[in-house]
Parts: C-alpha cells; structure tokens; sequence
C-alpha cells in the first residue's frame, strides 16, 4: 500500500513527465472514483495546463492553470502515471486525462478505493489543514515529536498513523519504525520515555528514507511497489531477526499490528 515514501515516488516520476502537459479531454470510467464530486466536475480540467506537481501527505495535488488542482489520492491501490497513448490504458483505470499531445495521465485502481477530485486552489488550504506536519521537513525534530506524543493518549501505532499528527505514515512504516525503536504498539505515546521518542524520531527518519530510496529505484515498472525487507511487518509467527521470538499480530483501529513481544516492551 502506497505511504509517503511511494506517493514520493510516483511524484518524483510525474514531475518529470506530467508537469507542462495540456489535458485535452477527461475521462470517468467509475464514478465513485471522483466522490463526492460527479464525473462532470472534471471536465473543468480541460484545457488547462499542469504548471506544478506537489505532494502533500499521501495526496499528489496537481496545480492547474486557471487557478484549480487535481488532487489525487491512491488509498490502498491505486497510482498515477503517464502512458504513451492515452487510448491504450490498462482495464483497472478509473479516470484518465488525454493530453493533446495524445498522451495519457492515469489513474490505475485494482481495488478502486482511490480518489481523483478538483478543487479551487483557494479550497485547497481547507481541504489540508487536517494533515500534519511532514516527517521529512526540518520543522520534524526529536523535540517536535516529544511535544506532540506529551499531548495524545492514544496508542503508539494509532499515533503513528494519525495523518492529523504526521503525514503520510502508514501501516508498515508505523510497525517498523516502533520496532527499531524498541516501543510497544499499544503504549500510550503519552507514556513513552523521552529517550524512546528520540529513538522513535530516528526511527521514522531512517525507514521512511530507505524506502524512498527503495520505491524510486523500484518504481520503473508501474503498479508495482517493491518494498524494503521488513522486520516485523507481515511476519507473523516468523522468527525475530533479533531475539528470535515469534512476531505477533494484534488488531489496533481495525488494522493488524505486527510487533515483536519481546523486543518492544
Ligand atoms: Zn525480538
């Protein structure tokens, strides 16, 4: 599943190939792709070029001309890239626009749970405040995620993954990096000593880099994410690479959880 270091990615490529595109045409092939919004909406894209690609959190919003934005956002599948001739698009898109030079930008979504909307540059503040602050950004220091952990009851993993708190962390990311930093999923954060946090900080650093690293090498092939070697994450039962204890798997805000009982007390 695309997390920041994926969305990265798939922006890294599309800024190359998609910035200065003109969209000729727009096409809806499922509806529910573009809720809450309807197919027609997207037809005020026509005509207008991609001046700027940026990704916020796991959103890609792609700035228009004529003051409007494509956000787009991948959820559990999906992903967005440039095809040769917008007519030979693959049967799992959902949405697609034709540049005039033929070109095709698309939106590929085996499980459909992605979206595709467009919004006025003006909404878009709006649309984001909810999203926190950027775990690769200067402003993410040991001391900022000290402060932010002080004030949540909640969870270790939940707090990882609350995309209010910091952007972009996801499942994976969120159990590996509580692994490398020796922190139980289900401790409060609140509760978690300041030296942990400091490791917890390092932790989310050095995963989400290696993965960045990882998706972009990886990310020729479209549809196709290979990821780092993970230490915990879908290994249950499997030997620790440490202690060699059984990894463990528990449900947490309905996701599963992997973690290490002996390693992350
Ligand atoms: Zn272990």
């Amino acid at each position: 599943m695309p997390e920041l270091p994926e969305v990265e990615a798939v922006c890294k490529k599309l800024r190359k190939e998609a910035v200065g595109g003109v969209i000729a045409e727009a096409f809806v092939l499922r509806p529910g792709s573009v809720k809450p919004q309807y197919p027609a909406d997207l037809d005020n894209a026509v005509a207008k070029t991609i001046l700027k690609l940026e990704r916020r959190g796991k959103n890609i919003l792609l700035h228009l001309s004529g003051g409007l934005a494509l956000r787009v956002h991948l959820r559990m599948t999906g992903n967005l890239f440039i095809i040769p001739d917008a007519r030979f698009h693959s049967a799992q898109v959902r949405v697609y626009f034709r540049f005039r030079d033929g070109r095709g930008l698309v939106f590929e979504d085996t499980r459909a749970l992605g979206r595709v909307t467009i919004h006025e540059e003006t909404a878009l503040d709006g649309l984001m405040e909810k999203i926190g602050i950027e775990p690769l950004s200067k402003g993410f220091t040991a001391a900022k995620l000290q402060s932010m952990a002080k004030k949540s009851r909640k969870p270790a993993k939940i707090f990882l993954m609350d995309q209010q708190h910091i952007a972009g962390i996801g499942n994976m990311y969120a159990a590996e990096a509580l692994f490398r930093a020796h922190i139980n999923p289900k401790q409060p954060i609140q509760a978690v000593t300041k030296r942990k946090i400091e490791a917890l900080h390092k932790a989310i650093l050095d995963v989400l880099r290696k993965a960045m690293k990882d998706a972009v090498r990886s990310y020729s092939k479209p549809g196709s994410y290979q990821q780092m070697d993970f230490a915990v994450y879908c290994r249950k039962a499997k030997p620790c690479n440490v202690c060699k204890q059984a990894i463990a798997r528990i449900v947490q805000g309905g996701r599963s959880t992997y973690y290490c009982p002996a390693c992350q007390r």
